[in-house]
């Protein structure tokens, strides 16, 4: 593109540029100057010439080498002489060109006088003062620009006035805003073209960071504004070339007059511009974009017009920060709205799938973006551009390979996933939110090559003027440059996309976490509600055939004992054995299976009496085993079921008798209140638990749980005096519909202890 391309640098003779070369190309120490103005650069201290550019006789009437050593004092009149002089001891110069002075110099002109001190120097530039030009109100013309720039309410309006205004008050053919992108490349976003003129338009068009190097960039930080008059002009040398004191070339990154690059000035030629005037404007201390004017034949505007447009881009400069952020609350704002809808889009829509796909205004909005696929229940939702369902689910894939599950976002899909160079037309970058990797949930957003998206200026095919560097410089040839280095990309995720993304995976894994575990709740209840139906179902089937075989194998033992031999007696009297053990285990799941089905009716329930009436029942045994039953102190009165507390105590003092080798048995049964020493830390949510704990034989670890399950014994059937091992299974069950919890703390062979809550109690 323009002014900017390659701007502002000179090629030294010794140096033979090429395009690979040219962001070395020592651009503030170009040994030349702009001829249409004059150089001189004296001693700070005695402001005698030091050095002159070597146009001073066709400007001012005197041959260079004359020049040399010549004091100020001889050159300017007493006047303007005072003028500088005041300015050098009241201005801050150093590094800071100042305008000085409209005057005569040697005699000639007037000049406009423009100075500043660098590195020792003082740098007197000279230009001729236009005093014939009509003089614009620039307060007037001024006022109305900034006016226009702060109603402006986003970057791209803002883009489109500041080429307006600028072409108004420059008067240059064509005046555009070239932007750059994080990685320096850079694409005109706004264009203005003088009324009447037919040119080809270069809005939209693209190119590289090569073509503004480095050093070119940095230039322009310093001296934001270049005015090149004519690009066909011999530029002037500066003698001597190094500088009598320092021996170095003259330093010139302040200086407006300095010497161009040739690699430049032939870009304009190709393009058939004569003149440029290019203006920075920065964001912070970034170089955010440059204003870059084009005119058709040689072009120079007075001093003063020119401040007046850099004065233009400093306002621009102060505004775009805050336009950015003005766009930026606008993306922002759209991009909650689309949050909010695809929330409550969730709450309503069970299907994870269709509540994304169908929310209104559309997941596809969320951010700018070609098209979005929703994967979810193995079904691939899809809106926009995308690639097709097969190679989505390939992606998918390969995305779930990803070893986290966390937002993934990049502009160069195929880079990292080949396979993605089939799609790179509509996914050449992707925006991935993970909201579940086990079930293959996921939201991808993605975007387009970068190519697909940018639009042609002008007619490509048409022929370009090609100069001896090439043809390499011209605008179209810069597209194609930087077309190569962005195929297979997308445009580059904002970081408040990302975390927008990032927000957006919270919130929904929350929500659908939340009705996972609903759901699971629910299902867990209908499914044990299933499984007491048929336990009762089933073991109330099964006692009848049961009957029968006990029966008629009681009948043949009776009947024909003496007619069996002592082989068949003995399986016969197996059969009537494992008959009544399996009545015993149907019985006892027959029972099991009434607890889950039967309502339960809470009443105050006197834990004493309901200890004394367990212990009645199981007289036998306990008197047999010898143990002593202790209760340390009274028990409260809780709400529960009479019959299932009851079968509680049962149980689990019948099982502490049972399970205990010791000469010495001991049970005790009690209850603690919460914060009471020995409070077990499981049941920290309950106000009081409860206990019975023996001497016994223990349980080990790996089987504290296991006990619970429903048949499940520890040892051989005939051991420790047999059972059917669904007592556990009844106290758990009992405890559960009472909203408790029960479970045991264990030593082995030093005795156990089965805690148990009993919900609200
Ligand atoms: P059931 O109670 O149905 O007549 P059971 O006593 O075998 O038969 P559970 O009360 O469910 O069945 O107990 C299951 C198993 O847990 C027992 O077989 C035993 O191995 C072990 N167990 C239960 N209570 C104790 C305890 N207090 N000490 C050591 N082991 C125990
Ligand atoms: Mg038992």
């Amino acid at each position: 593109m323009a002014e900017a391309q390659l701007e502002p640098s000179v090629v030294p003779q010794a140096v033979k540029l090429s395009l690979t070369n040219c962001d070395r190309e020592p651009t503030h120490i170009p040994g030349q100057i702009l001829a249409h103005g004059v150089l001189l650069a004296l001693g700070a201290d005695d402001f005698t010439v030091l050095q002159a550019s070597d146009n001073t006789e066709a400007f001012l009437g005197i041959p260079t080498a004359a020049f040399l050593g010549t004091p100020l004092s001889a050159l300017l009149t007493r006047e303007n002489l005072g003028v500088l002089h005041r300015a050098i001891r009241e201005e801050h110069l150093e590094d800071n060109p100042l305008y000085l002075f409209t005057g005569l110099v040697c005699g000639r002109g007037p000049f406009n006088a423009i100075g500043h001190l660098r590195a020792g120097l003082f740098l007197l530039e000279l230009e001729p003062a236009s005093g014939d030009l009509e003089r614009p109100d620039f307060y007037q013309m001024l006022k109305r620009s900034v006016a226009r720039f702060q109603r402006a309410t986003s970057v791209g309006d803002f883009c489109n006035l500041i080429t307006e205004e600028v072409q108004r008050v420059s008067g240059y053919d064509r005046v555009m805003l070239y932007r750059f992108a994080p990685d320096w490349s850079g694409h005109v976003v706004a264009e203005s073209i003088k009324k009447g003129k037919q040119l080809d338009s270069y809005l939209g068009l693209h190119y590289p960071a090569s073509d503004i190097p480095s050093q070119a960039r940095a230039l322009f930080l310093l001296n934001t504004i270049r005015m090149l008059p004519d690009a066909r002009y011999i530029q002037s040398r500066i003698v001597p070339e190094l500088s009598p004191r320092t021996n170095l070339p003259l330093e010139m990154s302040y200086a407006f007059l300095r010497g161009t690059s040739q690699m430049y000035t032939e870009y304009l030629l190709n393009m058939g511009v004569n003149a440029s005037l290019t203006i920075a404007i920065t964001k912070g201390d970034r170089l955010w974009g440059l204003i870059a004017c084009h005119h058709y034949t040689p072009r120079q505007i007075p001093y003063d017009v020119r401040t007046a447009c850099e004065f233009l881009a400093r306002v621009v400069s102060l505004q775009v920060a805050d336009k950015q952020l003005h766009d930026e609350a606008g993306y922002r704002g759209r991009i909650g709205e689309v949050h909010d809808s695809m929330m409550q889009s969730l709450m309503r829509n069970e299907d994870v799938g269709s509540a994304i796909i169908g929310c209104d205004p559309s997941v596809l909005g969320l951010f700018d973006c070609g098209g979005v696929a929703v994967f979810s229940r193995g079904v691939c939702h899809r809106a926009g551009e995308t690639p097709s369902e097969p190679e989505l689910r390939m992606l998918l894939e390969w995305l779930r390979q990803a070893p986290d599950n966390e937002v993934f976002a990049t502009d160069a899909l195929p880079s990292l996933y080949p396979a993605a160079e089939q799609f790179r037309n509509t996914a050449a970058g992707i925006l991935v939110v993970p909201l579940s990797k086990a079930n293959g949930e996921y939201i991808i957003w993605m975007r387009p090559e970068m190519l697909r998206t940018v639009n042609w200026a002008g007619d490509p095919s048409k022929p370009v003027e090609i100069g001896p560097m090439g043809d390499r410089l011209t605008p179209r040839k810069s597209f194609a440059a930087w077309q190569d280095t962005v195929r297979g990309r997308g445009a580059g995720w904002l970081d408040l996309e990302i975390e927008a993304a990032r927000k957006l995976r919270v919130a929904m894994t929350d929500v659908i976490q939340r009705r996972a575990e609903a759901l699971a709740r629910v299902e867990l209840s209908r499914s044990n509600a299933e499984l007491d139906s048929f336990a009762y179902v089933a073991s109330h089937d099964l006692k009848e055939p049961l009957r029968g075989i006990y029966n008629f194998a009681s009948f043949v033992l009776q009947d024909c004992t003496d007619k069996l031999d002592s082989e068949n007696k003995e399986k016969m009297e197996t059969i009537v054995r494992l008959t009544k053990r399996m009545q015993a285990l149907i019985d006892s799941l027959l029972h099991f299976s009434r607890l889950g089905r039967d309502p339960i009716a809470l009443e105050p329930i006197d834990l004493n009496e309901a200890v004394r009436d367990a212990l009645e029942s199981i007289d036998a045994r306990l008197r047999e085993s010898g143990a002593q039953v202790s209760i340390p102190r009274p028990l409260p009165t809780v709400r529960g079921d009479r019959v299932g507390l009851q079968e509680v105590f049962i149980n689990l003092i019948a099982n502490a008798l049972k399970y205990n080798d010791k000469p010495d048995k001991a049970v005790e049964v009690g209850s603690l209140e919460r914060f009471e020493p020995g409070f077990p830390a499981r049941a920290q949510e309950s106000t009081r638990c409860f206990y019975v704990r023996d001497n016994g034989i223990g349980i080990p670890a790996a089987y504290r749980e296991e006990v619970f399950r429903i048949f499940r014994r520890l040892h051989q059937k005939d051991q420790f005096g047999g059972g059917t091992g669904a007592g556990l299974t009844i106290v758990r069950k009992v405890v559960q519909r009472h909203d408790g919890e029960v479970w045991c703390e264990s030593e082995e062979g030093g005795g156990t202890t089965f805690y148990f809550t009993l919900g609200a109690n």
